[in-house]
């Protein structure tokens, strides 16, 4: 069973309703999986968290109290029966509380588009790499350094790309490339660790707060999203998760020896 078979098949999985030969190969999988496992527990996390942190937002004050004030003033001209202020009152419990899951649905809703939007781009950055190895364009402007690839996207992007040599890790900066993604022009830089290339796509981001996402598996290509110092990098390669890791944290620290044009 495939990796994207498992992980289409996951949510009946944790719900429990996948047929028992199924849910046997799936399990199988698993245990021999690690990158779908993981899927598994950030699944089975959200579905927590969901029925943990599902925010709950009281009506304001003046809200109650003006909705009680014009109920008991309806009720004291006669237009609400005693024995309807009682129904009407919890018509307005009911209504506090369909706000409730309105908002926790569009909450829910956030989330889940978030999540999607994140797969999406994960797709696209998987198909960029393995268009970059195949086309054989991996890059626009070959050179180990970053002081000759820095400068060469001036003009091209409307941001300038942080460009580190890690070759002192292990990791060598062989090239830079212009690529597309996400509607926008972005910056593509290469990197070589043994025989594998990996492609670190970098563009501005919007949040101010910096994080790393857990490596996915995509089509066999390992896949790191993270979030410093104001840009977003997706880093793809076919290398093991362990060495892919090692670079996503080298590009938070500028290399060992703080090497980085900033
Ligand atoms: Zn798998």
């Amino acid at each position: 069973m495939l990796c994207e078979d498992v992980l289409e098949r996951l949510s009946a999985f944790l719900d429990d309703e996948v047929d028992p030969l199924g849910s046997r190969e799936i399990q199988q999988h698993l245990d021999a999986c690690t990158s779908c496992t993981d899927a598994l527990g950030r699944m089975r996390g959200l579905a927590e968290r969901l029925r943990a942190e599902a925010p709950y937002y009281p009506a304001p004050d003046s809200l109650r109290v003006r909705v009680s004030q014009a109920a008991w003033s309806d009720a004291s001209r006669g237009r609400i029966p005693g024995r309807r202020l009682a129904v009407a009152a919890r018509g307005w419990l009911g209504a506090a509380a369909a706000v409730v899951v309105v908002l926790g649905g569009t909450w829910l809703v956030t989330s889940l588009q978030r999540e999607e939007g994140s797969r999406l781009i994960e797709r696209e950055v998987v198909s960029s790499h393995i268009r970059s190895l195949m086309a054989s364009h991996l890059t626009d402007v070959a050179s180990t350094d970053q002081h000759t690839v820095k400068p060469w996207f001036n003009g091209k992007l409307d941001f300038s790309p942080p460009v580190t040599d890690l070759s002192a890790s292990g990791y060598p900066l062989i090239g830079g490339r212009l690529d597309y993604l996400r509607g926008r022009p972005v910056a593509a830089l290469v990197y070589q660790h043994r025989k594998h290339f990996i492609n670190v796509f970098a563009w501005p981001d919007d949040g101010d707060s910096d994080s790393e996402a857990p490596l996915r598996t995509q089509q066999g290509y390992h896949v790191i999203h993270e979030t410093h110092g104001g840009m977003t990098y997706w880093i793809v390669s076919d290398l093991n998760s362990e060495e892919l890791s090692t670079l996503a944290r080298l590009l938070v620290t500028g290399g060992t020896k703080g090497s980085g044009v900033p």
